[in-house]
């Protein structure tokens, strides 16, 4: 990745070089503006890189979030083949075990939010993936609008195209300390911005602290697993019915009241652990499967096993395969809000603060970057459709 001389004056500064950060960036670049990027670590680690790199649409709370998360899925397609990102796989694949999930299935194809997603029998199942037709499974959601990317080498990449591309300036190993267009005060010295958006992830102590106490955020925690390969090419990012109940758009629809109150008589320690199931594959074979959620005020180094014998369980019952040997394990944390999925703050008027509250920060960056740089700059490049 190129490195800043840090002499310079650029139009716009972006804090933070995970995924939300890299996406202002995108946007403003597209604009023409002249771009740098500051980040504290020498390369991408946060949430960015550990995540399943599965870009989510179906699911995603019904409205704005949902239609950012297309916006972003749009954006990704269209960038990763010239960054020279590989689409690892696409569209999604969610096992019904019960009566109750295929319930909220339905229910959820009869709304808008159903376009491009269908139902699968049993027996369509068995047929077309009988490698994860678990027995007695009831049938499985699909959706054509996912992709996969891999996410700790798809961010660097995305960083090193934006640098050799599109004219974007990284300093990176600089903590930004203090952001006061046209100055941003760096510990390898002052970058000169005319504005400035900070894009901390689940920092919330670092830049304005006072401008984030009131939103109430707090950590989540996820545990993570890459198991060996499996032997066969996984047919898209594989999901549970516990899916059904975390994410949004399936979540808040009256339907899904008997599931929750099943699952919670049925599943109760997983649901205590937070587990539900994201099976995805890379491209040597191997599966990357997840995932739990604790949440609190300082996120623990202290992964419970069993969080991960959970997530194995979930995995063997949504899938009907023994699950492969873990061959990795990592964590990784985000930031979370209980009522709300991001946040955009303007501490001064030349400075814009965003921060992903929930676990869509690689699904929807692309659409919330474009809102951000629409309200900031003026009317949007391209509109959210
Ligand atoms: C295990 C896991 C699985 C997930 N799975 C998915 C998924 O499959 N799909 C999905 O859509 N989302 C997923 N998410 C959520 C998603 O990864 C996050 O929402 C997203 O990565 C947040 O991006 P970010 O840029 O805000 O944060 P980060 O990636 O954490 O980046 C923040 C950056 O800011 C830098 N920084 C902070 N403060 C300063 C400072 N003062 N000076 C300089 N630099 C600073 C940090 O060094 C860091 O590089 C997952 C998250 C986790 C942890």
């Amino acid at each position: 990745m190129a490195e800043l001389a840090i002499s310079g004056e650029y139009d716009l500064a972006v804090a933070g070089a995970g995924v939300v950060g890299l996406a202002h960036a995108y946007v403003a670049a597209r604009r023409g503006l002249r771009v740098v990027v500051i980040d504290r670590d020498p390369r991408a680690n946060g949430a960015s890189i550990r995540n399943f790199g599965f870009i989510t649409v179906t699911g995603q709370q019904r409205g704005e979030i949902r239609r950012m998360a297309g916006r972003a899925r749009d954006v990704w397609a269209e960038i990763a083949p010239q960054a020279g990102i590989c689409i690892e796989h696409r569209g999604m694949l969610l096992t019904l075990r019960r009566p109750e999930s295929v319930a909220v299935a339905e229910a959820f194809l009869a709304t808008e939010m159903g376009v491009g997603c269908g139902l699968m029998s049993a027996s369509e199942l068995r047929a077309s993936h009988p490698n994860i037709a678990a027995p007695g499974t009831l049938g499985a959601l699909t959706s054509s609008h996912e992709l996969r990317v891999e996410s700790r080498t798809a961010i660097p990449r995305l960083a090193a195209w934006l640098a050799e591309t599109m004219g974007v300036a990284f300093l990176t190993g600089a903590a930004a300390l203090s952001v006061r267009p046209p100055v941003i005060e760096t510990s390898r010295g002052p970058v000169r911005a005319a504005r400035a958006i900070v894009c901390p992830g689940d920092d919330f102590a670092s830049l304005f602290p006072e401008r984030l106490a009131p939103f109430g955020l707090t950590h989540c925690r996820l545990s993570m697993l890459r198991l060996a390969a499996p032997g066969f090419a996984w047919p898209a990012g594989v999901m549970s019915d516990l899916g059904l109940t975390r994410y949004a758009g399936y979540a808040e629809l009256p339907e899904a009241e008997p599931l929750k109150r099943r699952l919670a008589a049925e599943q109760a320690e997983h649901l205590a652990h937070g587990v539900h199931l994201i099976a995805v594959q890379s491209a040597d074979g191997s599966l990357v499967v997840g995932d739990s959620h604790h949440y609190g005020d300082l996120p623990a180094p202290f992964a419970p096993a069993r969080a991960e014998a959970l997530i194995l369980d979930e995995f063997q019952r949504a899938t009907g395969l023994a699950p492969p040997p873990v061959i990795e394990r990592w964590t990784g944390t985000y930031a979370v809000a209980s009522d709300r999925t991001y946040l955009i703050d303007a501490p001064a008027p030349d400075v814009r603060l965003v921060v992903v509250t929930a676990g869509c920060g690689a699904s929807i960056s692309f659409g919330l970057a474009e809102t951000t740089i629409a309200e900031f700059y003026g009317h949007p490049l391209e509109a959210i459709p």
